[in-house]
């Protein structure tokens, strides 16, 4: 059995690579920093599938909660390697530069690449020992094109798909991978205000993704099968922009 984590597991694209993670027998850690019922109905769908996890509340942009809680979990289990790990957790906080404040910079900055970091950070010790790993960051198509509104979004995204290409290269010895997935316009709570009729001309497949279609992405990558593959950024969006 193979213990995988999931940041912000709870919903959305996380959930569904919960339960995917859980097909195929992992143990799944589901992360969360606030809606804990969401979580909790994340591991009954994990275990409907008759595999096993447990809930995990850390703000991942506080490196002293993720420290308390995940690196705790870590030492008190020393038999128990993370070998996958799903950096998923994000928000989005739009704004033109000129109106943009302090908060929705350093929030956004702080959850998607600060959370890449205080997380990976810890989990890739135990990998390196076990001379096996799979970090998969679920990025952005916003990351990669840039788009307007996004100035936090874009650089913490492309910031994450960096640091992504930099520990490929660090780690990829010990048969430890970094990939990322960029997805485009996926149905979620964070595209809830987004009206799919005016945005899906746009796009080559003529409609929004779904978490599941991200998920599967992302299974590949975590799997043994990807072994050669690292420091990669997979677009899943429909064919609006490769
Ligand atoms: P979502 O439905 O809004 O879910 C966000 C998840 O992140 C929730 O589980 C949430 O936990 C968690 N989270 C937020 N802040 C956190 C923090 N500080 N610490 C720990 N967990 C935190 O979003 P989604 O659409 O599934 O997005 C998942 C990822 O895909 C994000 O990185 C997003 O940027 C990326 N993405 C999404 C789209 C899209 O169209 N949906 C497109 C491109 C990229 P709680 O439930 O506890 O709040």
């Amino acid at each position: 059995m193979k213990y995988a984590l999931v940041t912000g597991g709870s919903r959305g694209i996380g959930r569904a690579i919960c339960v995917k993670l859980a097909e195929e027998g992992h143990y799944v850690l589901i992360n969360y920093t606030s809606k804990q019922e969401e979580a909790e109905n994340t591991l009954k769908l994990v275990r409907e599938k008759g595999a096993d996890g447990e809930i995990m509340k850390f703000d991942v942009s506080v490196q002293a909660d993720v420290d308390a809680v995940l690196g705790v979990w870590i030492e008190k289990n020393p038999d128990k390697t993370i070998e996958i790990l799903v950096n998923n957790a994000g928000i989005r906080k739009d704004q033109l530069l000129m109106w943009m404040s302090n908060a929705e910079w350093n929030s956004v900055m702080d959850i998607s690449l600060g959370g890449w970091y205080n997380v990976t950070r810890l989990i890739i010790k135990g990998m390196l020992v076990k001379k096996y790993g799979r970090v998969v960051s679920v990025v952005s198509l916003s990351g990669l094109k840039g788009l307007p509104g996004q100035t936090n979004y874009s650089a913490a995204k492309a910031a994450v798909i960096g640091a992504t290409k930099a520990l490929s290269q660090e780690v990829g010895r010990r048969g430890v991978t970094a990939n990322c997935v960029a997805p485009g316009f996926i149905k979620t709570d964070m595209t809830e205000g987004i009206n799919e009729k005016d945005f899906k001309s746009l796009i080559p497949l003529n409609r929004f993704g779904t978490s599941e279609e991200v998920a599967d992405a992302v299974m590949f990558l975590a799997s043994e099968k990807a072994a050669y593959i690292t420091g990669q950024v997979l677009s899943i969006n429909g064919g609006l922009y490769s």
